[in-house]
């Protein structure tokens, strides 16, 4: 299945050296041989075509931050860019660096749409991402089985063994160019970035050895060396992430290991989402970074002229994938739509909204709001409480549908009320305005804080029912397992009294919650006031 090639170049030369008639003749005939081998190798030219974290968006997005482009991404528009673009070249190669699965979709299939889909618009390789976790690892073995390109990780092992739960590396050729390609996850987003009972039995370790012994061993082979990565902070989930420089997580696990693995030409990074409209060349490797800014609104392209001992750059971009004006490939919604037919309960619309309601990552949020909103009545708790790193998409105006839920909050939480007195209640709240990871969705509160002033010390005024936070009081907090458990580091809240589990998960919660209010009122925004202003 996979592309495998092995070198041919010695063998033919030794022929050359025995078959033919003097020495000087041969000499000669070599010498030819080595010019032309130069000159043609002087004028390759390879396209790269890439994206990250595209996470199963399927649909095309409201880009309300952006006043030239109407729609962008989603993937039936993605995959014509795509096909479009490589119709003008002469020689591409498309990679991903990792999170393919999640949202309504992928999950009503375990994983199985998204690899349908990749392999349909012809991906020549892939790495693992955190993702992929998402159904257990068990379930990626699996459904794995079904691409039909190869999907690389060199550092993460069964426990114990010397066994990669992925295809460390391959070697791929188009036109006589060789690329040699390693994927690898960091041992944060392995680590830190998913639920831990889906990745028991597997250990990720340390890459840097591992990948330096596949370049080593590729490098007298390929023409270039290429690295998937899936490292990095994890991705603020926030929609307008590429107009909001706030937000910005950085790339520098990437920029670490340009500067300091051998040999690499070429980083195509993932899992923060730090999209870089110009490739970055590390200053003293010469290796080149790129990113998308994830969710295929973007596809990334880099043009590279391959010469001996030297790659340049021709041409770099990133092209939106201006969904209102591309043709939607019908067999990746056919793919699409087969799905929703199998899983009625997906189209059901259970209510409507009036306005569009997007996410923040690290300020209050109207959608925030909504879910907080929603937790705090499910129970009759003093506070709803939602972490905005579990927001993962923003919720249009009009109709809303199941999968639309579920796209905005795909985990398999269950619904949790914790006590916790005043004093932890406003530890929260300064681990909030820390902003570690993200800000704390709140309902049933009212703070003021300073975002200027230090950390630990921003917390102003906050009141419950209209009276200020008492320290010995006891509040409930109406959230999720995860963060009960103390997930996106909501210690306080562990340490709290657990008073009530729901039998269902939070997000079937919120399916009923919406289908009995149907009409979803548009919150009201300033529940926490900056008053160091936006
Ligand atoms: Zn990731």
């Amino acid at each position: 299945m996979f592309n495998f090639t092995i070198s041919t170049r010695i063998p033919i030369f030794h022929f050359m050296q025995q078959s033919l008639l003097g020495r000087n003749l041969s000499h000669i005939v070599l010498l030819f041989i080595f010019l032309y081998s130069f000159s043609a190798k002087a004028q390759k030219e390879v396209t790269i075509l890439y994206t990250n974290d595209i996470e199963s968006v399927y649909q095309k997005t409201e880009a309300f931050w952006n006043d030239d482009i109407e729609q962008i991404g989603g993937l039936p528009y993605l995959s014509t860019l795509i096909k479009e673009t490589q119709a003008k070249e002469k020689t591409s190669f498309l990679f991903d660096a990792g999170d393919i699965f999640t949202g309504a979709l992928s999950a009503a299939t375990e994983g199985a749409l998204p690899f349908d889909v990749y392999n349909s618009m012809g991906y020549d390789a892939i790495s693992l991402g955190n993702h992929e976790f998402e159904y257990g690892w068990e379930r990626f073995i699996h459904v794995k089985q079904r691409a039909q390109f190869p999907v690389l990780c060199c550092n993460i092992f069964y426990e114990d063994t010397d066994i990669t739960v992925c295809q460390s590396y391959t070697i791929l050729e188009k036109d006589g160019i060789r690329i040699g390609l390693v994927g690898l996850m960091g041992i944060e987003a392995f680590t830190n970035t998913m639920n831990p009972a889906h990745r028991i039995g597997l250990e990720a370790r340390d890459p840097y050895p591992i990948t330096q012994k596949l370049i080593d061993e590729m490098r007298p082979e390929v023409d270039l060396i290429v690295l998937l990565t899936h490292q990095n902070l994890s991705a603020p989930m926030q929609t307008d992430k590429e107009a909001d420089p706030y937000v910005q997580r950085g790339f520098d696990e990437d920029y670490e290991m340009a500067g300091r693995l051998k040999d690499v030409d070429l980083i195509i990074g993932g899992h923060s989402d730090n999209g870089l409209w110009e490739p970055v060349i590390h200053p003293e490797t010469g290796t080149i970074i790129c990113m998308t800014f994830g969710q295929g609104k973007y596809l990334g392209y880099l043009n590279l002229k391959l010469e001996k001992e030297h790659i340049s750059i021709n041409k770099s971009e990133l092209i939106p994938v201006k969904s209102a004006k591309l043709k939607a490939d019908e067999k990746i919604m056919e793919l699409v739509e087969q799905v929703r037919k199998e899983n009625q309960e997906l189209i059901e619309v259970l209510g409507t909204i009036d306005k569009p309601a997007f996410r923040k990552y690290y300020k209050e949020s109207s959608l925030g709001n909504i879910l907080a909103e929603m937790n705090k009545n499910i129970s009759k708790a003093d506070i709803g409480l939602v972490n905005s790193g579990a927001i993962r998409a923003d919720l249009n105006t009009g109709e809303i549908t199941t999968e639309e839920v579920i796209n905005i909050y795909p985990f398999v939480d269950k619904y949790h009320v914790v006590e916790i007195d005043g004093k932890a209640l406003k530890e929260l709240l300064e681990y909030s305005y820390q902003l570690t990871y993200g800000f704390a969705q709140l309902s049933g509160i009212k703070t003021k804080f300073d975002s200027n002033l230090p950390k630990g010390q921003r917390l102003i005024e906050a009141t419950v029912n209209g009276e200020l936070i008492d320290d010995k009081g006891k509040y409930t907090i109406a959230s999720s397992s995860f963060l009960s458990n103390g997930g996106d580091g909501f210690s306080m809240l562990k340490e709290g009294k657990l008073i009530s589990i729901s039998e269902k998960n939070l997000i079937d919660e919120y399916i009923d919650y919406i289908r009995e209010h149907p009409q979803v009122p548009y919150p009201i925004s300033g529940n926490q006031l900056d008053l160091a202003g936006e």
